[in-house]
């Protein structure tokens, strides 16, 4: 793609600054490093590419630096889950468009998020249906469609989401309510398999025809991978989602709309880890599992590692396995698979996880005072004759 040079450019230019930080600041506690320009051209590549309108998931990644890059972006529409989320969009953008698509809350969340403006709700129960009482003309409910399929690397569909007989029920009752219909999905996230949003597709339509009601909305949900070159297959993805929605719903297609979490911001942000102790084949590194490791307890997170020194150097040479501990007390706080790093790594060597921009700051927690707090964007870093300077 012709995106590529550029891409490359980048990811050069921000090793570097990486390589200056280490020298200059050598830093102890575990940084979350910032790239907005990338996270401004993947905003571009699913605005410009999604056949229909984006919304970002918040939980994904909610650090105020990257809401504001994304509303720089372009980006006016968040998907939240909680009354802080949509808070935290006001904040950065306050006429912000908000859908609430966690589809079980409390009522006095629904009271809060009403007062704050909600342009869409889903629901997969009755029961939630209810529960949200009068709303405002051309509010959207969104029935959560569930299959029993999973083509992601984590499934969410057995969490939330009705099967298609509850789906049926429920977007004719919102029709019926006078309420404007829509119909969502997630096909599980870090979801790599395209039949799985073709399947969903078919199967909202089959809801839709056997409802009798003509969904407004189609929301195809997050799920996009994050992978090396990922923009390559977001497009293919795409291309099916366009596909499946022409052949499924001929007539009236609904207005589509996405609202990727991990695909968006994966690669926007890396860590520098720090190794504080070296046996044999294990190392304790300065975060875990309780900090911005948390979703590796779940599943392989794609991305790379890159060893440095101290001196900022690439440590280079033959690698192996290294069993991996956080820095908590816990003997929970441990990577489940290996990672494969350069035989040669040390105490006091760093580690970069690229690809580390999802579900990582969003669960850190303070367990035992640890935990990553600290994030600074790699555009502010300059590399001038290998001294970094920290700008603003
Ligand atoms: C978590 C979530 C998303 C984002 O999922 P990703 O896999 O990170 O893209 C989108 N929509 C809803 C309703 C979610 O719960």
């Amino acid at each position: 793609m012709g995106s590529e040079p550029r891409n490359i450019t980048q990811e050069h230019l921000d090793r570097a600054r990486v390589a200056a930080l280490i020298r200059t600041l050598q830093p102890d506690d575990p940084l979350a490093l910032f790239r907005p320009q990338v996270l401004q051209r993947t905003a571009q590549h699913f605005l410009r590419g999604f056949p229909g309108h984006v919304s970002y998931a918040v939980k994904a990644n909610q650090a105020p630096e990257v809401l504001r890059c994304l509303v720089q972006a372009g980006v006016t529409t968040f998907d939240v889950a909680s009354v802080a989320e949509a808070q935290a969009v006001r904040a950065v953008l306050p006429d912000a468009r908000l859908h609430y698509h966690n589809p079980v809350r409390s009522r006095s969340e629904i009271g809060a998020a009403k007062s704050l403006g909600v342009a869409s709700w889903s629901v997969d129960r009755f029961s939630e249906l209810d529960k949200l009482g009068p709303l405002p003309n051309h509010t959207q409910v969104a029935v959560r469609v569930s299959l029993e399929r999973g083509g992601g690397a984590y499934d969410f569909g057995s969490k939330f989401g009705a099967p298609p007989d509850l789906a049926e029920a429920l977007l004719r009752e919102v029709a019926e309510r006078g309420i404007t219909p829509a119909l969502t999905f997630h096909p599980g996230t870090q979801c790599t398999d395209p039949a799985s949003w073709a399947d969903y597709i078919a199967a909202c339509a089959r809801i839709a025809t056997r409802a009798g009601v003509t969904p407004v909305a189609l929301n195809v949900g997050g799920g996009f991978p994050s992978c090396p070159g990922d923009g390559d297959m977001h497009h293919r993805l795409f291309d099916t989602i366009a596909a499946a929605t022409r052949a499924h719903f001929p007539d009236q297609p609904p207005q589509l709309w996405c609202e990727p979490g991990r695909g968006m911001v994966s690669s926007a942000m890396w860590l520098l880890l720090r190794v504080k102790a070296r046996g044999e084949d294990m190392l304790t590194l300065n975060d875990g599992l309780y900090g911005a490791l948390g979703e590796w307890r779940d599943m392989v997170v794609p991305g790379g590692l890159t060893a440095f020194t101290a001196d900022g150097q690439t440590v280079t040479g033959t690698q192996s396995p290294f069993i991996i501990f956080g820095p908590t007390c816990d003997s929970l706080d441990r990577v489940p698979d290996p990672w494969r790093l350069p035989t040669a790594i040390a105490e006091e060597d760093y580690i970069l996880v690229t690809g580390a921009g999802a579900y990582s700051l969003a669960l850190v927690t303070r367990f035992n005072g640890y935990g990553t707090s600290k994030l600074i964007s790699l555009e502010t870093v300059s590399d001038h004759a290998g001294q970094c300077r920290l700008a603003g």
